[in-house]
């Protein structure tokens, strides 16, 4: 890829261009927290579903407590319906974060 500022080729994991010190690709680097952030709470649903681990994690803090709690009263019988159903979404980039926002693979 090429420096956005100067033009320069850099390498494509590089965060600084070497010839002008300016920051390359935020979008890049944004996208990646993204990936990383989707992948993370697809295996936290996977794993920790049951308990709203995942709704933690991605800071639907109320929806999080009520699966806990549910998690708990039944046994993990509901709640795992209901993590599954969120694993489903976050899968298909359908799952929303706490700021709205969608949880997508990018
Ligand atoms: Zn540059």
């Amino acid at each position: 890829m090429f420096c956005t500022n100067c033009g320069n080729e850099i390498n494509d994991k590089a965060v600084v261009c070497v010839k002008c010190g300016v920051a390359v690709t935020p979008m890049a680097a944004s996208s990646d927290t993204n990936s990383n952030e989707w992948l993370t709470a697809l295996l936290l649903c996977f794993f920790f579903g049951w308990i709203g681990i995942h709704r933690f994690y991605t800071k639907n803090t109320d929806i999080a407590v009520a699966q806990l709690v549910l998690g708990i009263l039944s046994c993990g019988i509901i709640s795992g319906i209901w993590s599954l159903v969120d694993f489903i979404l976050i899968l298909s980039g359908s799952y929303k974060k706490g700021n709205g926002q969608l949880l997508t693979q990018n």
